[in-house]
């Protein structure tokens, strides 16, 4: 107990009050793209409180080694196309924890809201009338494009990024959901992000090149990004399939596809702390 009165006590030297996770309420958290070291203050002071962590299978053990040792810790992993937890069981555990009065974090990968069903979660804990709060974190498509020397924005590049999902389901959920218009959205000519494509790219390039895009634009794909494991390969919209293929399956992976991505090459020219 005395460590962890003294984490959370250092957290609180760092900014001053930090938020209280009550009883019977729930944190739903981000934790970045998996380095630790790019967790938010918040995150930490939920993980100094938290009763219960029930957490998503990308998260790193050392953030997870970082709840206080008698928390309980509850995987509700789900990778996709492997078994896992059903989203409603997962929804049903926050509420029955929050229920019987743990302080409750809800720990996800990158941001809560950006492709991880935190908003299916939050209105799941709302319509059951328990409090919650929105811990944001470090979206992967944001991140793991900058750390591999890839600006998402730049003046005189472009003015917009897209952010869009290759798995419009969510992970390891079937169905139909509707894809988006991969040909409209190359031709705004911006900056695509795409998370969940590993399976999907090829069509989703093709499906773009055939809408008229550029088969030499630009693209890169990231795995791993912020972890040991991290790989960058840097290629065009026709070369991006294969180039996500040639990378290990296992790993999470972001597609960029616009003419930020040549300014990488730049940066590489000039700068030795882009991860190659
Ligand atoms: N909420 C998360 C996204 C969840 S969807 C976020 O904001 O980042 C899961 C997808 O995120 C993966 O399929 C992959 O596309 C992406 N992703 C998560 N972590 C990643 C990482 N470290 N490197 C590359 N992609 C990652």
């Amino acid at each position: 107990m005395e460590n962890e009165m003294t984490r959370l006590e250092m957290v609180r030297a760092l900014v001053g009050e930090v938020a209280e996770l009550a009883p019977g309420e729930v944190w739903l958290a981000g934790a970045g793209p998996g380095d630790p070291a790019l967790l938010t203050v918040q995150l930490l002071a939920g993980l100094a409180q938290a009763d219960a962590v029930v957490h998503d299978a990308l998260i790193d053990p050392r953030v997870l080694a970082m709840a206080r040792p008698e928390a309980l810790l509850v995987p509700a992993g789900k990778r996709g196309g492997r078994p896992s937890a059903d989203q409603a069981d997962i929804i049903a555990r926050l509420i029955a924890l929050a229920g019987a009065g743990h302080r409750v974090l809800r720990l996800k990968g990158g941001d809560t809201y950006v492709f991880g069903r935190g908003a299916e979660e939050a209105l799941a804990l709302a319509a059951a009338g328990i409090s919650f709060r929105i811990v944001p974190g470090l979206t992967a498509g944001l991140a793991g494009p900058a750390l591999a020397g890839i600006p998402t924005t730049m003046r005189g590049v472009n003015q917009a990024v897209i952010l869009a999902t290759g798995h419009p389901a969510g992970p390891a959920v079937p169905g139909d959901a509707p894809e988006p218009d991969w040909a409209a959205l190359a031709r705004l000519g911006q900056t695509i992000v795409i998370y969940m494509a590993s399976r999907t790219i090829g069509r989703i390039a093709a499906a773009m090149i055939a809408g008229g895009a550029d088969p030499a634009t630009p693209a890169a794909a990231i795995a791993a990004a912020s972890t040991a494991r991290a790989r960058v390969a840097v290629t065009t919209l026709s070369g991006i399939a294969e180039a996500v293929a040639a990378m290990p399956g296992a790993d999470p992976k972001i597609v960029v596809i616009g003419a930020v991505v040549a300014v990488r090459a730049e940066l590489l020219a000039l700068a030795d702390q882009v991860r190659k």
